[in-house]
């Protein structure tokens, strides 16, 4: 008889698995890494998988998180720590000790700390450590600190924050259990990937709707039931005419308003004076309403009050005064959102919006869902059930990378809180430790009287301005941060502006530093806004022939394009050989349902001469005697480097860097002593920790008396008072009546008429900036760029598999555009913008705004980097937009250029970038090729990689 043959399927592959964190994008999927001993008697990788047990993926795993290997066994790993031997971008360097590198490293910083710490610049890009290294630069004493989010998304977590106290992102969640109609703006595959994929599976599987709002067709859009291709930057004005055919129909959740938003607060109306547009308030300050019930003022923050949404009354002190309902309804109700006006524009047909805000309507109050769970709200009233509105929502990038992405992100809010959707069953759901309070208490530090030499800051760098006496200025009113932020050309970059420091520093606007200081941004090519500008400013030298910015240390693991501008290299390890937390503090794995942080620790060794730039820093902080860092007697406080510091560190009396088996005895949650076997219990339970919620804490979080009290205990919440949604923003309206002359502090006068239009309390549509700035007849294009599921960063090219998928990039354009110009596939073509041109080949589509062209971001690779062949697709034809993108506007009034970025946030506007397509005569290459960059301290990269062949069983 036949038998099947017996195939071994599930073999183990290695002699252990060590579970750890994923790191090839921001979801940090859980891992297990399958070891076994080489020939030499050490761990090597074999195999990756992903963790069932894991609150985030649940054992799924992407392509980029299986081929981990690839990336750890990179040929473009630095191996030793480096110092700089021949002119910035030769790539002449010669190996150094650790010792020396420390030395010196401690010498320019210590110089600085001890005359002027501003003069240090601390940049961080893609670092999931922000907490230790946001702390670093604090105890440092340098206000110039942030990460990448500034040119990510500081438009959506301000926009949120703002507005209910959450955000997209990594945030909250849609109620993927539980929606029935699910909208994406502007997301691309590459960011949440994993939840996002299981989310619309479970979507898929009940049959929900999934509206995709995108100008470009792929991915998540792609498995849409329905595709909505506006063109870039209009997401604002189809979200505003969705909200005005809600209040024209008057399908608005007026309960839910009143319960948890600030629209029955009455507004002062009174043009011409210092309180014009702020809230009535009584003498403790509390915003005022018009009660129903007694016909008399009341405190807009109390309970079991009846306030009106509408009617213009007289203040006791004679003033006219209207609630934040009325100022919405005349503002969303207007011709400038009624679909027709909005249709052009958009590209969009009237009738499709109307049918998309009737679709949200139904399913909003026609199917609710009532959950048979009893709560009680903030002010002690039982409810025996949750009812919820099954509509959700999600935004990324092509919403925030926009100069009016945080007006859009707050419209797209409010139609949210309009639907009462938020966290609630079927809607938008915070993850813990959100919500926070709107506006947040979190303010920035950094203001030029704050800055003394070897004196930490008083503070963090990054928060949130309540109003003008919140910027970070000196004593004329200039920007006391090298990137400009938290001053009058970007009052609330709550993030920073990471795409401005390179350029500030070389023009020495608003003043020259001695040390910039990165860590893992790809500065020098996909990470920067005109790459050509940013590589004159990196080696611009002044009239002495000495550089500029005179010292660059940089931290990478791999040997980017950033590598050879720098003067010293700190080489970082793989995510597989350090210990990382993935904290609470800073950016953790919560889902809706459970408080979860997560570790990585080394499961294996460095085979190189490396050190985690955590340690590096910890080791740093103490050679420079910071006070956080050295114990009375000069000894180290950290003696055992980042995991000592995760496990011993507090940044308040029983908060530290991991909640999870605190307390001595490791017993507690949240709160507690150091544990010193904190890590051990956290290696043990696959190197995550998840506390999950009580179920009548899971959602009305921000209204929820059991949940907000429990916050409290846990150390994740400051206040016991609830989030109230804030559709009409004070602050905002405070920095507008500063630049109509009110007030101490006042904008500079280029900048009055700026603040006064953007900083609209009430939000708002407006045309991205470069769009008004430059002859658009010239450049009738838009240009966006999105990140491939499998390549999330530029090193994703070392993925030796993954990279053939898209070696080389092309410009999709819509089949009418490549006919306009007489091209097709492959054929090349001169797209340009206002700042300069590439040279690219094109590829035809028809799931894409016919006004619009779009290319996969960071596969355009320069020759020297990445250890790449000379002749790899990456470097001869794969491209980047970023050589079109200006970082700066074109000159505005008075000659002024502020940065291409949201005038609120400093958001970088890269999706705001305006182009021409022309056939080109020439083939062959991409245009512009820059130098090849010399790469001899690196080894050759192998001719043929392989990965496990040494564990490969004889064959007969
Ligand atoms: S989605 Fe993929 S790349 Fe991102 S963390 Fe998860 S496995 Fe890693």
């Amino acid at each position: 008889m036949f038998r099947e043959p017996q195939i071994p399927l599930s073999e183990p592959v290695g002699d252990r698995i060590e579970q750890t964190t994923c790191y090839m994008c921001a979801c940090r999927c859980g891992i297990n890494v399958h070891l076994k001993d080489g020939p030499d008697g050490k761990p090597q990788v074999r195999y990756i998988d992903g963790n069932r047990d894991h609150p985030v993926n649940k054992g799924v795993l992407c392509g980029k998180g299986s081929a981990g290997i690839m990336q750890h066994y990179s040929p473009a790993r630095l191996r030793a720590p480096m110092k700089r031997v021949g002119p910035r971008g030769s790539g002449q360097f010669e190996e150094i000790s650790w010792d020396e590198a420390l030395e010196i490293a401690t010498e320019w910083l210590g110089t600085v700390r001890k005359s002027d710490p501003k003069r240090l610049a601390f940049f961080t890009g893609r670092d999931q450590s922000q907490s230790l290294t946001g702390f670093w630069a604090m105890q440092y004493g340098t206000p110039n600190f942030a990460a990448h989010g500034g040119f990510c998304s500081v438009n959506m977590a301000a926009g949120g924050l703002y507005t209910f106290g959450g955000a997209f992102w990594e945030f909250g969640d849609p109620d993927w259990d539980l929606t029935k109609y699910f909208m994406l703006f502007g997301v691309a595959e590459d960011h949440a990937s994993n939840p996002i994929k299981i989310g619309i599976g479970k979507l898929k599987a009940r049959g929900a709707k999934v509206v995709s709002v995108n100008p470009v067709r792929t991915g998540y859009n792609a498995v849409a039931d329905e595709w909505v291709g506006l063109r870039p930057g209009t997401d604002g004005l189809f979200v505003g005419a969705l909200i005005h055919e809600l209040f024209r129909t008057q399908q608005i959740d007026l309960d839910y308003l009143v319960r948890y938003t600030n629209a029955p607060w009455l507004v002062i109306d009174a043009p011409g004076t210092d309180r014009d547009g702020l809230f009535a308030r009584d003498a403790d300050g509390n915003p005022l309403v018009w009660d129903k019930a007694t016909e008399a003022y009341g405190n807009g923050k109390a309970a079991d009050i009846q306030p009106a949404l509408t009617g213009t009354r007289t203040l006791p002190d004679g003033r006219i005064a209207r609630p934040v309902f009325e100022l919405m309804a005349e503002r969303y109700l207007s011709d400038d959102y009624a679909p027709e006006t909005v249709a052009a524009p958009t590209g969009l047909d009237a009738e499709e919006i109307r049918r998309i805000a009737a679709e949200l309507a139904h399913v909003a109050f026609k199917e609710e869902i009532v959950l048979d769970q009893p709560w009680t709200d903030w002010a002690g009233r039982r409810h025996e059930t949750m009812i919820g509105r099954p509509i959700s929502m999600h935004a990324m990038r092509g919403i925030s990378a926009h100069s009016n992405g945080f007006q859009t992100c707050r419209m797209i809010h409010i139609l949210q809180i309009l639907l009462g959707s938020i966290d609630c069953p079927g809607g938008f759901r915070y993850k813990p430790p959100y919500p926070k309070q709107t506006p947040p208490n979190l303010l920035p530090h950094g203001a030029a009287g704050d800055i003394k030499p070897e004196m930490p800051l008083g503070g963090p760098h990054l928060g949130f301005p309540h109003g003008p006496e919140h910027l970070l200025l000196d004593g004329e009113g200039n920007p006391s941060r090298l990137d400009k932020g938290f001053s009058w050309d970007a009052p609330m970059s709550a993030h920073g502006l990471m795409h401005m420091v390179i350029n500030n520093a070389a023009q020495k606007d608003p003043y020259g530093i001695d040390v910039l200081f990165m860590y893992m941004a790809n500065m020098a090519w996909n990470s920067s806004m005109n790459v050509p500008g940013t590589l004159d400013a990196l080696t611009a030298k002044d009239e002495n022939d000495d550089y500029v910015i005179p010292r660059i240390i940089y931290s990478d693991a791999y040997y980017s394009e950033t590598v050879p501008y720098a003067d010293l290299i700190l080489p970082d390890t793989t995510y597989l050989e350090r210990w990382d937390c993935i904290s609470l503090l800073d950016r953790p794995i919560s889902e809706p349902d459970m408080v979860a942080d997560a570790i990585r620790h080394p499961v294996v060794p460095p085979d190189r001469d490396v050190r985690g730039f955590q340690e590096v820093l910890i080791d740093l902080a103490h050679r420079l005697k910071f006070p956080a860092f050295t114990n009375e007697d000069g000894s180290a406080k950290f003696p055992g480097g980042y995991a000592d510091y995760i496990v011993n560190h507090q940044r308040k009396p029983g908060v530290g860097p991991l909640a999870g088996w605190r307390g001595e005895d490791g017993t507690s949650f949240g709160t507690g002593a150091p544990n010193p076997d904190q890590l051990k219990e956290y290696v043990r339970n696959g190197a995550f920790h998840a506390h999950h919620l009580a179920p009548e804490h899971a959602y009305f979080k921000h209204a929820n008396r059991g949940y907000l009290d429990w916050g409290i205990t846990k150390g994740i919440r400051m206040s016991a008072e609830p989030t109230i949604f804030q559709l009409y923003s004070e602050p905002l309206q405070k920095f507008r009546l500063s630049a109509l002359g009110h007030g101490d502090r006042q904008p500079p006068e280029r900048a009055r008429d700026r603040i006064t239009r953007f900083f609209d309390p009430l939000p708002f549509w407006y045309e991205p900036l470069e769009g008004t700035m430059i002859d658009t007849g010239a450049y009738p294009l838009n240009a966006i760029t999105q990140r491939p599921m499998h390549m999330y960063h530029s090193w994703g090219s070392q993925n030796a598999w993954l990279r053939q998928i898209t070696a080389a990039n092309r410009l999709y354009v819509h089949t009418s555009v490549g006919t306009s110009i007489g091209a097709t596939d492959d054929d090349w073509v001169w797209l340009s913008s206002h700042l300069g041109r590439v040279k690219c080949q094109i590829r035809l589509m028809e799931g894409v705004n016919p006004h619009t062209v779009w290319t996969w971001n960071a596969i355009g690779k320069r020759e020297g980097a990445w250890g790449l062949d000379e002749d790899a697709p990456e470097n001869t034809e794969g491209f980047l937009l970023n050589h079109l993108i200006s970082e700066l506007l074109p000159k505005g009034g008075g000659g002024y250029r502020y940065s291409n970025s949201d005038p609120i946030t400093g958001q970088a506007a890269w999706f705001d970038l305006r182009v021409a397509i022309a056939k080109a005569e020439s083939t062959g290459a991409t245009e512009p090729m820059f130098e090849p960059l010399g790469h001899d301290s690196q080894p050759p990269s192998p001719e043929k990689l392989a990965f496990g062949v040494q564990f490969r069983k004889e064959t007969t």
